[in-house]
């Protein structure tokens, strides 16, 4: 249907606008006649009565706050045929986004019995309500979740160590507990490797920080890749990582840590052939979840492991 008429003074044609798209009858038109339109300048705010309004933007456009909004989402923009504040008078709640003209801008302001009135008397109105409702629905499922993505990689960064990307202390706080109440339900074994690089200190004095940051990521590699796929490599903080064993006994844990040892002497830190090779190594200390034990007995169990290493001269595993 080609629009028919404006109202009231107005220069604008009905049927422009989305929600009397195809619906612009003259009894459309004969009900608007008497709507106000306001004028609202660029930069000030809509001012809104005690109960909500629909405003469709007859020209210039609106910038409508939503409070559960952040970031670049914060503002939407409402143009010309469009309309907002629907929902509010649907659902008779108040409308408490904040609305700014961003131009010199011309509203049609309808008041909430009208809007009932031309949904009931007007199938085409209440159509065009109806897909404007589910338009607004799909574009709110779309932000969350856009959100609940954005919330998901946050999380995964919290979980990561940024130098060495193995999972960080606070991961290890999370998941162990988890993973020794599972062992225990299942009546699975469970072994936690503790690796503490030797006289890491030193190897910082004599190559700089940054070669000790390059070192700790060779390291983290090595345990990466001496690990299977379900075992998890942790960085528990400074030069200490641990090694997380699901389904492991103590006999091949400590077969794991050996393997480790070795990889680890093995590593090379720089590919710099010029340079003097420095080499890593580190102390491991090994734990298998006993009956009774919960998360932070196996942890100082294998702490202790590792402080035998230490004692015993280092570069090997506790026993
Ligand atoms: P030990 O064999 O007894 O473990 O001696 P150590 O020198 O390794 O132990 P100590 O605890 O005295 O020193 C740990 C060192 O690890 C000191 C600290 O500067 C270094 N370190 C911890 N985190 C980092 C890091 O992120 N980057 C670098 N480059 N060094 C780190
Ligand atoms: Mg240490
Ligand atoms: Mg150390």
């Amino acid at each position: 249907m080609q629009p028919t008429g404006t109202f009231g003074a107005s220069r604008y044609a009905i049927g422009d606008l989305d929600l009397f798209r195809g619906a612009a009858t003259p009894a459309v038109a004969a009900e608007l006649a008497n709507c106000t339109i306001v004028r609202v300048a660029k930069g000030d705010q809509v001012q809104e009565g005690l109960r909500a309004r629909l405003y469709i933007v007859l020209a210039g456009a609106l910038g409508v706050e939503a409070s559960w909004s952040v970031g670049d989402d914060r503002l939407e923009h409402i143009l010309p045929g469009e309309s907002v504040g629907e929902q509010s008078v649907l659902d008779e709640a108040a409308n408490l986004a904040a609305m700014v003209a961003l131009e010199d801008t011309e509203l049609l302001v309808i008041e909430p019995d009208l809007v009932w009135q031309l949904i009931e008397r007007h199938h085409g109105v209440a159509r065009n309500m109806l897909r404007l409702l589910s338009f607004r629905i799909r574009a709110a499922n779309a932000l969350l979740r856009r959100r609940q993505k954005l919330g998901e990689f946050y999380r995964q960064l919290s979980f990561n160590d940024g130098l060495t990307g193995l999972y960080n202390r606070a991961w290890l706080n999370d998941m162990l507990p988890r993973l020794v109440a599972r062992a225990r339900q299942d009546g699975a074994a469970l072994s936690l490797v503790m690796i503490d690089l030797d006289h890491f200190k030193r190897f910082n004095d004599t190559h700089g920080h940054l070669a000790g940051d390059g070192a700790l990521c060779a390291a983290a590699g090595a345990l990466r890749a001496g690990l299977r796929p379900t075992d998890y490599a942790v960085r528990y903080g400074g030069e200490e990582m641990a090694a997380i064993l699901p389904d492991t006994s103590r006999e091949l844990a400590m077969a794991v840590a050996q393997r480790l040892c070795l990889r680890l002497r093995e590593t090379v830190v720089f590919d710099d052939m010029r340079l003097p090779l420095p080499h890593i190594t580190g102390s491991f200390g090994v734990a298998t979840l006993a009956p009774g034990q919960d998360e932070r007995a196996l942890v100082t169990a294998a702490d202790a492991a590792l402080y035998r290493a230490k004692e015993a001269g280092r570069d090997r595993i506790g026993i």
